[in-house]
């Protein structure tokens, strides 16, 4: 997995292959970026790779390039065709393709939003002027709680985030979960460093409110800013240092709603419930109980007018996007410039569709499947999830190293597992959400409230784990231990990682082992906390624990070996977890593999057997081109060991000796005895 949120348990997974390459000689083998000269027992990675590597060049300005920035490119292309497409299609009112295409051209019909400058705001400031005491902040701030952003992602600009999900200890139900939020830099530490480069920044951020505010036609905008950074220094001291956010045990803080009165004085939390439209709800689930009481002792503590102030310079900064050319140029010299070092602002289209897919996702997600996920292809994914789950089921149950007690649970937390393929069973009914073409801040604002309201309805129904958390256009896969659930979109489920008609053989090699290491992660150290429903709850005993860790040193030291400069090894520790998960998804896919083929003997295709084709499409996932720069920096920071050792996993397979033929002269060769076994 190449992101992992671990706060909230969830995995997003991206990854793609080479596009661009000859025409597969059989669906999904590509036998033509092979280098048959190298003896696979010698090289693997090269032998399956060599083709691919000596022609494949790093675009400029990137500093490595492999089958993720690949595959991301192409399905880019395809949402962009989608969404344009439907911006001139004129389809019939209503339906998911008109709001799609209404909702872009709008957002990229610039003339238009100049036109209105910054009339569209009018109501909403003027909302903010007549906050005329406290009680009535709490209420505009409690309205304007932010739940449009989904849990995966902090929330920024409103001085609490929220996420509607099940709760740690009670997975039937849904519950407000609040974080930490309300400043305008990235983080804590942004706000609080005392070194100089942060100092700068800090001038920086300040001259930008000040620019918005002016923008914003809002008098003393230097002294306004001044104290708007003042406020948000005395929030983010309030807020928990990101270390905190590894222990989701720290997260779990339930609080009645009496409870706000008690720990969190300066709010007046009736008001503030009540217009989140939450009111009756008696519980909540506070992720930084430092922030919330600190931010509620800072609404009663500080000066009405600079809180007023502060409240008009986020309103503008959060729809900058669709405001005059002069906000925008001015948000993007902060935030694009500044903070991400971007040279120049991303062409209105590209935002577009970002911000097309970010307001309707399963709306094009309907659009994209349509196109490039049809229900075959959903079928198939489903028949390897279900040999990959029966491969996983014999797995655990002849595991070494866990005690019969706890296979029961793992056993129990498998069938409990709900895996979600390329798109939803029930897609979001935008019915109710208007779109209309010309109006791109009404639309910005339309669709916050629509998934606004959709989140606040879901706390007055059971908790649903099949609820998606991505977006069927989007090339990942999230994992949710909390509820026990793992999607995989239609993006990636997606040549040549899967191919629904080609070649099984390379599906349960490629996507098969990434799927498998995913579902490892939900039995392993990382899942352990978590059961059957994904409540939090250490299923492992000690000693499970003490034998597991035991069987890992010896994958640890394998990885340790692997050194691809003379003074940079890879730190087999710090990649264990995922090359574990590796190890465990490349034979529990090897064994989905076998299952699949129900006795049959597989096709050979281009001279290579079907366990051939499992194994060089495995070692085919892995390939990326990277500059020594960039090698090195994984190699000194990254959890995941760079691809031709995570290829290399092969090496720990009986069935990859066999396949090949690989005879103890061979330099990748292991003896069985030095084979490491773990799942
Ligand atoms: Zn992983």
């Amino acid at each position: 997995m190449s992101f992992f949120r671990i706060a909230v348990a969830a995995v997003v997974c991206t990854s793609g292959f080479l596009l661009g390459s000859p025409a597969p000689i059989a669906d999904n083998v590509y036998t033509a970026d092979m280098d048959r000269s190298i003896k696979p027992g010698d090289d693997f990675y090269g032998y399956a790779n060599g083709g691919w590597l000596a022609k494949v060049a790093i675009p400029a300005g990137q500093s490595s390039y492999g089958t993720s920035a690949m595959l991301v490119a192409k399905n880019a292309e395809r949402v962009r065709e989608l969404i344009q497409g439907a911006a001139l299609a004129k389809a019939a009112n209503g339906s998911n393709a008109q709001k799609v295409g209404d909702y872009y051209a709008s957002f990229v019909d610039e003339g238009e939003i100049e036109g209105k400058g910054l009339a569209p705001l009018a109501g909403e400031m003027a909302a903010i002027s007549a906050i005329a005491d406290k009680a009535a902040l709490a209420g505009y701030l409690g309205g304007t709680l932010n739940t449009e952003v989904d849990g995966l992602t902090a929330n920024a600009d409103h001085i609490f985030g929220v996420w509607v999900n099940q709760g740690f200890e009670d997975s039937q139900h849904c519950y407000f979960h609040l974080w930490q939020g309300g400043l305008g830099m990235p983080d804590r530490e942004s706000y609080l460093d005392s070194g100089p480069k942060a100092a700068e920044l800090r001038g920086q951020y300040q001259a930008h409110v000040a620019a918005i505010l002016k923008l914003a036609g809002i008098s003393d905008a230097e002294s306004k800013a001044a104290k708007i950074l003042a406020l948000e220094i005395r929030i983010a001291q309030s807020h928990a240092p990101d270390s905190d956010a590894v222990d989701v045990f720290k997260q779990n803080n339930p609080w009645k709603r009496a409870e706000f009165d008690k720990n969190a004085p300066g709010v007046d939390w009736n008001a503030y419930f009540k217009a989140a439209g939450v009111a009756e709800q008696p519980e909540f689930i506070v992720w930084q109980p430092s922030a919330v009481t600190g931010a509620a002792a800072l609404v009663g503590s500080e000066d009405l007018e600079v809180w007023k102030d502060y409240l008009r310079f986020h309103l503008a900064e959060h729809y900058a996007s669709v405001l005059p050319k002069a906000v925008r140029a001015e948000d993007f010299a902060f935030y694009g410039k500044i903070l991400s070092g971007a040279p120049q602002m991303e062409d209105r289209a590209k935002l577009g569709i970002a911000a097309t897919n970010g307001a309707l996702g399963q709306a094009v997600g309907q659009l994209y499947v349509q196109q490039y996920f049809p229900p075959e292809a959903k079928a198939k994914a489903q028949e390897m999830v279900a040999d990959l789950i029966a491969a996983y089921r014999a797995r655990i149950s002849n595991l070494e190293w866990m005690s019969a007690e706890t296979k029961k649970k793992a056993l129990a937390k498998l069938a409990a597992l709900r895996i979600g393929v390329g798109y939803p069973d029930r897609w979001i009914d935008y019915a109710t959400l208007e779109v209309v073409r010309g109006d791109a801040i009404g639309n910005m604002r339309r669709a916050e409230a629509f998934n606004r309201a959709r989140n606040i309805a879901l706390l007055s129904r059971p908790a649903d784990p099949d609820e998606w958390r991505i977006d069927a256009q989007i090339v990942g896969a999230v994992i949710l231990f909390t509820p026990n659930t793992e999607t995989f979109s239609a993006g990636i489920l997606q040549p040549p990682y899967f191919d629904y008609q080609g070649d099984a053989a390379s599906n349960y090699g490629s996507a098969g082992a990434g799927m498998a290491h995913e579902i490892t992660h939900s039995f392993d150290e990382l899942g352990h906390i978590y059961d059957a429903e994904g409540r939090l709850g250490d299923w492992w005993t000690a000693e499970d624990a003490a034998k597991y860790h035991a069987a890992g040193a010896k994958l640890a030291a394998q990885f340790d070996a692997y050194c691809p400069f003379s003074d940079a090894c890879v730190n087999g520790k710090r990649a264990l977890t995922e090359n574990i998960a590796d190890l465990a998804g490349l034979v529990v896919a090897h064994d989905a593999y076998v299952l699949s083929l129900k006795g049959q003997p597989d096709a050979v295709i281009d001279g290579l057997s079907g366990e051939q084709r499992f194994f060089l499409a495995f070692a085919q996932r892995w390939r990326r081109a990277q500059g020594e720069a960039a090698l090195r920096r994984q190699i000194a920071t990254d959890t995941h060991a760079p691809g031709p050792y995570r290829s290399g996993t092969v090496r720990n397979l009986d069935g990859w000796y066999e396949a090949y033929g690989i005879d103890p002269g061979a330099k990748l060769y292991l003896k069985a005895e030095e084979r490491v076994r773990i799942w």
